[in-house]
């Protein structure tokens, strides 16, 4: 089926004990069992049901489903935030003495979770420049655990070369993990060859900045057993699980060892879980994700069109503004639309960002993106203002950048908004000069 068709039919069609159509909460910690076989038989795993909301809510499985489902994958797994989701989804492969192979463009909190937070722990991040593929062959060794990226990172919003990551790494027995948080429904990564996606649900898949979630998705693509050595989790006796091989008890449900032992074992563990109310927010949200990327999308390229004719704007950062190699992979990965995160290069340099930010009336001024309101902040003098100059020009971001996320609004009054934001920055540029 088509994603206009699974946002409101996957993994769902009515509940069970009541015929509810839409998907209730399940605001429950505990499941009663039905006799001390079934309690002893669902520990064991050797039945399959709920036994207690921190690793599985009938609300959140059928968010996980309906995800698992729009982005071609067979199962999912729902967690607290979008960090929750990037940390599992490599916890899940790697530990201390192994190393991850890394794309330099990432989120922020990404970047510190890897060059930090995982160091501690004894993973490796080797990080790499995207723009050359290869460099992800170069940095693996025996120890190499997953490759990790971002479809659409801002603020180079370039895409990332999926296919020819994902093929290196299948050639090496490597994983390819996406972060598609930024273009849900106009990407699917496991179609390109990627793993496993994750997304942090609280962009565009919530779409209403209302709640924080992540969605770890397995592509059911990879051969776990084919690499034992590389993958002692999934391939050798698990001694927190009477000795499960993971490969071995996923058999009979399919190929969904990484997702299950992420549930079983993760999850159990660091009980990042996802609140059910939560999950019943992501659902609704997820019911217009489909019509919402398409007026985003539409929006976002009027956007850039209008943008580029302007005088106090030096360079529109978007993937329809792009040529070459950028371009062909944008349009060799999407369908439907390029995205709706966008940079604006102000000539005027860092007083004109303060000022067009300032100047805003629509836009809200918030350190978020994906929401169905139009969004913008100034990097240079928020998100970015720890780093020197030097490290913010390495990540692409000038003292004139300020980043757009495009909203869902009548696409009159949003012209209108950074049409009058324009001038008054054009102001403060004259009165610079002067
Ligand atoms: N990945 C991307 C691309 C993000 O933009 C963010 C948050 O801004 C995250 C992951 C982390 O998600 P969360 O804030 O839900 O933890």
């Amino acid at each position: 089926m088509h994603p206009e068709t699974l946002a409101l039919h996957g993994g769902w069609r009515n509940d069970t004990a009541t015929g509810a159509v839409a998907v209730p909460i399940y605001q429950t910690s505990s499941y009663q069992f039905a006799s001390t076989e079934h309690a002893a038989n669902l520990f064991a795993l050797k039945e399959l049901g709920n036994i207690y909301t921190r690793i599985m809510n009938p609300t959140n499985d059928a968010l996980e489903k309906r995800v698992a489902a729009l982005e071609g994958g067979v199962a999912a797994l729902a967690v607290a935030s979008g960090q929750a989701a990037t940390a599992f989804s490599l916890l899940n492969l790697a530990q201390a003495g192994d190393n991850i192979v890394s794309s330099t463009d990432l989120y922020g909190g990404t970047w510190n979770l890897f060059a930090n937070t995982f160091k501690q722990m004894g993973i490796e991040t080797r990080f790499v420049d995207p723009a050359d593929p290869e460099a992800f062959a170069r940095a693996t060794d025996e120890r190499t655990r997953g490759y990790y990226a971002e479809t659409l990172p801002n603020p180079k919003l370039q895409v990332f070369p999926i296919a020819e990551v994902a093929a290196i790494g299948r050639k090496l027995g490597v994983p390819l993990i996406m972060d598609n948080t930024s273009s849900p429904v106009i990407c699917r990564p496991l179609d390109h060859g990627a793993a496993v996606v994750m997304h942090s649900t609280t962009k565009y898949i919530g779409g209403h900045g209302n709640s924080i979630g992540g969605v770890i998705v397995d592509g059911g693509n990879f051969d776990w057993e084919a690499n034992a050595k590389r993958f002692p989790l999934l391939n050798t006796p698990d001694p927190s699980y009477h000795g499960a091989i993971w490969t071995e008890a996923a058999r009979p449900l399919g190929p969904v060892a990484y997702i299950l032992r992420m549930r079983v074992t993760l999850l159990r563990d660091l009980g990042a879980a996802m609140s059910p109310f939560n999950a019943f927010l992501f659902l609704q949200g997820i019911e217009t994700l489909p019509l919402r990327m398409e007026r985003h999308c539409a929006n976002a390229d009027q956007v850039a069109a209008f943008l580029k004719g302007r005088k106090e704007v030096a360079r529109v950062i978007h993937p329809s503004q792009q040529d070459g190699e950028a371009r062909r992979r944008a349009e060799r990965h999407f369908k439907g639309g390029l995205g709706a995160l966008m940079g604006v290069e102000l000539a005027g340099g860092m007083e004109a960002g303060r000022r067009f930010i300032e100047a805003l009336k629509l836009f809200y001024h918030v350190a978020n993106i994906g929401d169905v309101r139009s969004l913008a902040i100034h990097p240079a003098s928020t998100t970015h203002s720890q780093l020197s100059p030097e490290e913010q020009a390495a990540t692409g971001v000038t003292p004139g950048y300020v980043r757009l996320s495009i909203g869902i609004e009548h696409i009159s009054d949003i012209l209108a908004d950074l049409g009058q934001a324009l001038e008054a920055a054009g102001g403060s540029m004259r009165k610079a000069a002067e």
